[in-house]
């Protein structure tokens, strides 16, 4: 999100110098590199549905965006949809979603049990009742992007500090200063918050109460013993549970089994 902010910020002509501080530049620690990459307009909320929309022609276009920009790394965007499943107690929340999505200007369909037998015949589970399948939708590479951002955020300007946020000054209604643990205090007119899991330690030196939690998530990968047809991201609503076919190996993020 940082170097993505700032990329979006130094393109935009309206902004002055830009830093993004960054305690980590390998980044090991760091959320993005260990996401899966999904992109999909498949939420509940409006908010949500349209900044996925935003996402989704951005990463579409992300090589066009760039082409200015020497040395960016292919982000490889998947264009294999989003397969949302759900039992009989989902029915009524995946067909109001749909309809909410459609009406957003997403493509996304309904599909009883049979058609998404016949799209994807690997899918094998008749407790499915319905699924809302969103061709558009994808994933990508998110270290690609990731460097991507920063590669082009560098081009155009933005300096990365390596250091980490330790102290914030504030007035009554803004951010002045930050002190970092090099000791140095950098002033600016504006600052964002891009820390992540770490957002809500970080709002917190303001004295600013941010309910952002770390969560626990974990991909497995591993080989199939057949091949299987091109899937979408295939995912079971409440249960956070979703699988994505990726080359030859199979990543799976599952804290909890379907
Ligand atoms: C297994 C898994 C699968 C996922 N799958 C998806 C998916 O399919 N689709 C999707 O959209 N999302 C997915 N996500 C979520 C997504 O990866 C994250 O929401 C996203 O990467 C968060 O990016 P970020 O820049 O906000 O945080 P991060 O990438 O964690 O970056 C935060 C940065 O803040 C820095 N920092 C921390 N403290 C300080 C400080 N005091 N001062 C300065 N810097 C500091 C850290 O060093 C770090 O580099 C997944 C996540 C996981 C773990």
């Amino acid at each position: 999100m940082g170097s993505a902010a700032a990329y979006f910020l130094a393109r935009s002509g309206q902004a002055g110098s830009i830093t993004v501080i960054e305690p980590d530049p390998t980044y090991a620690a760091a959320t993005t590199p260990q996401g899966a990459g999904g992109i999909r307009q498949q939420f509940s909320l409006p908010e949500n549905i349209a900044m996925s929309g935003f996402s989704l022609d951005f990463y579409k276009s992300f090589a066009r965006q760039v082409s200015d920009i020497p040395d960016v790394p292919d982000i490889n965007f998947r264009e294999q949809g989003y397969l949302l499943v759900v039992t009989e107690n989902g029915e009524k929340i995946l067909r109001h979603n749909q309809q909410l999505q459609s009406a957003m200007g997403a493509r996304a369909e309904l599909v009883d049990y049979a058609e998404i037998r016949r799209r994807f015949p690997s899918i094998q589970r008749n407790d499915i009742v319905l699924g809302c399948h969103t061709p558009d939708d994808g994933w990508i590479d998110p270290s690609a992007a990731l460097w991507g951002f920063r590669r082009a955020a560098t081009h155009l300007g933005v300096t990365h500090e390596r250091a980490g946020v330790t102290a914030i000054n504030t007035t009554d209604t803004a951010v002045t200063s930050a002190r970092l643990d090099t000791g140095e205090v950098v002033e600016a007119d504006f600052f964002i918050n891009t820390a992540g899991p770490w957002a809500a330690s970080v709002a917190g030196m303001t004295g600013a109460h941010l309910p952002v939690v770390p969560m626990c998530r974990v991909q497995h990968f591993w080989k199939c013993s057949r091949e299987l047809e091109p899937l979408p991201l295939v995912t079971k609503t409440k249960a956070a549970c979703s699988f994505a076919l990726k080359g030859p190996v199979l990543p799976v993020d599952v804290p909890v089994l379907i």
